[in-house]
């Protein structure tokens, strides 16, 4: 099947290497795409994570200076993914975190390692290779913003360019000192292109150079045209609001389904929701809850920052407990965080349980063992952990945002009368607004056969990749027919 070549450009790539969702999205949609006649291929830094993985490799290509350095570029595949690899030892050649140094701090040459990869992504776009051109240059988030840059300032044919934005907070911000070591002409810095206050921002360059941008939900497409959301970059997002537009996520069927989850304790399917049982009481009894059969099992899993919302769950819970309220948390990050959840434990012993840490495994039977999953952010691209939550019949209690907002149905009247609810949703963001949707999701979980209905309405939602690629191929379709 030779359909259109895509060519996508990630600096993480799951199962080779993840920090994040950007890495789920990278590795679950080029298999998507190939329902729709659509084969991508997929450039990565060779990272050992990557390069020790590989099952086929060629070198294609040799850079005898890229930033310093001796590069090759290798074809190969690994787990089933068709990738082109940098394999530039001096760039990449580091164990662990992708972008941190083992002190925790953004490795010195960031610059460097990610205006490598783009450079290269726009040389392969232009033709590097004479068997492999691709009709779009897709690029997610700063790590390959660069790539639209040097096209644009760059002679001859081009494919068209789609940028993505998996997190506008992140940007790739740089000294402009940098500049002539780029690569790039000196017109390059200016507002219409990637100056950003002083600095070069890599995000901002693939912004304004892409033809179109896309981010994981139609409602952060919305929010990041707004100074609240926007990061600066809000100006420039409105100015280029007919190339924009949102598409959600999918998740990983195989790998979330609770048919056959490995991690949980009884298997189960919307048809027989009764399998929940067995993982609630696994999941009480490994975190040392009261095994109380009417509790209210509120779960969270989530990295522990600002964004994700959780220092309103600390205020909101305390005056909440005497209603049957059981927590289980999964979670790492901010110290702060970490710490008031550890003391909300020591002071509701059996009610309140916080495991401090990455736990892949505990992370399932969360989901197939809470009654609610709790995703109280400030703001949310798209958010994953609501989509399993809808799979696994968790029912999701979430701050009105970004994919949040698109993907769970809020059970108001209306919607508990037509059968169509989901979850519960709350806004403004606020402690007060969190605690009135808990005490509505109390009030709704004693209603075992309202309870029951959201349930099931949230297994029934497709949450799988199939809607996402079909909506990718098609603006793949439109940007290679403009002109
Ligand atoms: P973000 O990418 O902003 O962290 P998402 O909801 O999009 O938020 O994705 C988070 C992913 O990381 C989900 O797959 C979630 O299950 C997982 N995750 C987050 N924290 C943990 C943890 N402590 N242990 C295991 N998995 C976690």
């Amino acid at each position: 099947m030779n359909g259109t070549r895509v060519l996508s450009v990630a600096s993480e790539i799951f199962p080779l290497i993840k920090t994040g969702g950007l890495a789920d999205v990278a590795g679950a949609l080029p298999g998507a795409l190939a329902a729709e006649n659509i084969s991508v291929r997929t450039l990565v830094p060779g990272y050992p994570a990557i390069t020790h993985a590989l099952d086929h490799a060629s070198a294609v290509y040799d850079f005898p200076d890229l930033f310093g350095g001796r590069a090759r570029l290798l074809a190969a595949q690994a787990r089933g993914l068709d990738l082109f690899v940098l394999d530039a030892p001096h760039l990449y050649d580091r164990p662990g975190n992708p972008y941190l140094d083992p002190n925790g701090k953004d490795w010195a040459d960031n610059a460097f390692r990610y205006a490598a990869l783009a450079k290269v992504a726009a040389e392969l776009a232009r033709g590097l290779l004479d068997v492999y051109r691709p009709a779009i240059l897709h690029l997610h988030d700063w790590q390959a913003g660069l790539a639209p840059v040097y096209l644009h300032f760059a002679e001859g044919p081009r494919p068209r360019t789609v940028m993505t934005i998996h997190n506008l907070a992140y940007q790739g911000q740089f000294s402009a000192d940098l500049l002539p070591k780029l690569g790039l002409p000196a017109q390059a810095y200016g507002v219409d292109g990637i100056e950003y206050y002083g600095t070069i921002s890599y995000l901002k360059g693939g912004l304004q150079f892409a033809d179109r941008i896309t981010t994981v939900s139609p409602t952060y497409a919305d929010e990041i045209c707004t100074p609240e959301f926007g990061m600066g970059l809000d100006g420039l997002l409105r100015r280029r609001l007919s190339s924009l537009c949102g598409i959600l996520n999918g998740i990983d069927e195989a790998e979330w389904n609770p048919a056959s989850d490995p991690h949980l304790a009884g298997h189960y399917g919307r048809n027989n929701p009764d399998g929940r049982v067995l993982n609630r009481f696994e999941l009480q009894q490994r975190l040392g809850l009261d095994l109380d059969p009417d509790a209210m099992l509120l779960g969270v899993v989530s990295r522990l920052t600002w964004q994700k919302g959780l220092d309103m769950l600390q205020a909101a819970l305390p005056p909440l407990m005497g209603q049957g309220f059981q927590l289980a948390l999964l979670g790492a990050g901010d110290q702060q965080l970490e710490s008031g959840f550890s003391e909300l434990v020591r002071r509701h012993p059996g009610r309140i349980a916080a495991v401090i840490g990455y736990d892949e495994g505990l992370a399932h039977l969360i989901q197939a063992g809470c009654d609610a999953l709790v995703v109280p952010s400030r703001f949310e691209p798209c958010g994953l952990t609501q989509l399993y939550a809808l799979r696994y019949g968790a029912v999701p209690v979430v701050a009105r945002v970004g994919g949040l907002a698109d993907t769970v149905i809020d059970a108001n009247e209306m919607a508990l009368a037509n059968g169509s609810a989901t979850g519960l949703q709350f806004a403004p963001v606020t402690t007060e607004r969190l605690s009135g949707a808990l005490r509505r999701a109390r009030i709704l979980h004693r209603d075992k056969s309202a309870w029951k209905t959201l349930q099931s309405n949230g297994m029934a939602t497709d949450v799988s990749w199939r809607r996402p690629a079909r909506r990718y191929a098609s603006l793949y379709r439109d940007a290679t027919a403009q002109r």
